[in-house]
């Protein structure tokens, strides 16, 4: 029986900008993404009866329609009148909620290997489309690579790689909900806003130490007033030499971006010394 394979990556945000608060509820945001080799890996094989079917190894997500990838499945199978089944099953290697999109790159992922499965004929634009209905990260997570995002995150513009780096991921032991921050953040009131131009002029000319100086994300400081914890995170990074370090998302993951190798060690050694869920990964590019 076909068996479909796909890789969901976390994603970093280089820059998170908050514009203002939308009548709909939503915010408007500009953001620059990018992927990073930290991802789940989803199975997903044909089942004999007409039932949508999630496991997992992880414990600590649901598996029912609560989950972003079984509601991705349940939105292919309504709109596109599938009356098949599927087996999917979702094998988590990212930290949930934590601000790594972890649970719209699994849906992105269900959304693309469903349309194998399923020979279902859809382009990338018509499953980011589908991805929007899901979540706003979505659409990202179905096109990969680095982007701006506009509007409420749907509207992409893909742009080249940025320099090629070391990425340490550090996420303190507790959960931070996308909605509360949000919640949180006055957009009439931030301070200083990143500047998107300046970053993309950055990455178009490949200069690492001028990417590390744009980083900047509004929805930090709510984040770290409430959790000293990140704060801390950000601070030890710092202090061990990482040459760029911001939260990512909502939080609480922090990340580090390092240039020379020589320094990886001595940033996650630091980390682990209070920090127990730390990772070293690359760039996708
Ligand atoms: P974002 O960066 O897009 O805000 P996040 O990384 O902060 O996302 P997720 O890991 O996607 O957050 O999880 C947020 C919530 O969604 C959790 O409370 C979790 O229970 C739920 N959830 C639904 N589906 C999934 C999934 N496939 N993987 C992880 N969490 C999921």
């Amino acid at each position: 029986m076909t068996k479909i394979f796909e890789k969901a990556p976390a994603k970093i945000n280089l820059l998170l900008d908050v514009l203002r608060k939308r009548d709909d509820g939503f915010h408007e945001v500009e953001m620059i993404m990018t992927m990073v080799d930290l991802a789940d890996r989803l199975e997903m094989e044909e089942l004999p009866r007409d039932q949508i079917v999630l496991t997992s190894q992880a414990g600590f997500i649901p598996l029912d329609e609560k989950n972003l990838a079984f509601q991705a499945a349940r939105l292919l199978k309504e709109r596109y009148d599938v009356r098949r089944g599927v087996y999917i099953h979702l094998v988590k290697r990212i930290p949930v909620a934590a601000g790594l999109a972890g649970g719209s790159s699994d849906a992105a992922a269900t959304l693309k290997g469903l349309n194998k499965l399923w020979g279902l004929g859809l382009s990338v634009s018509e499953l980011e489309l589908l991805g929007a209905e899901l979540g706003s990260d979505v659409p990202f997570c179905v096109r990969g690579g680095t982007a701006i995002a506009r509007g409420r995150g749907e509207k992409l513009e893909s742009i080249s790689p940025p320099p090629q780096c070391w990425v340490i991921l550090a996420k303190p032991p507790i959960n931070v909900s996308t909605a509360d921050v949000y919640g949180k953040l006055r957009a009439s009131q931030i301070a200083k806003h990143p500047s998107v131009p300046r970053m993309l002029d950055a990455i178009a000319r490949q200069s690492f130490p001028d990417m590390c100086g744009e980083l900047g994300n509004v929805l930090e400081d709510v984040t770290l007033d409430r959790y000293p914890e990140v704060r801390q995170i950000k601070e030890c990074m710092i202090k061990l030499g990482a040459d760029g370090v911001l939260m990512s998302g909502s939080g609480p993951t922090v990340f580090g971006l390092v240039s020379k190798e020589a320094k990886v060690a001595r940033v996650y050694n630091g980390l682990r010394g209070f920090c127990k869920e730390v990772y070293v990964v690359r760039l996708l590019t």
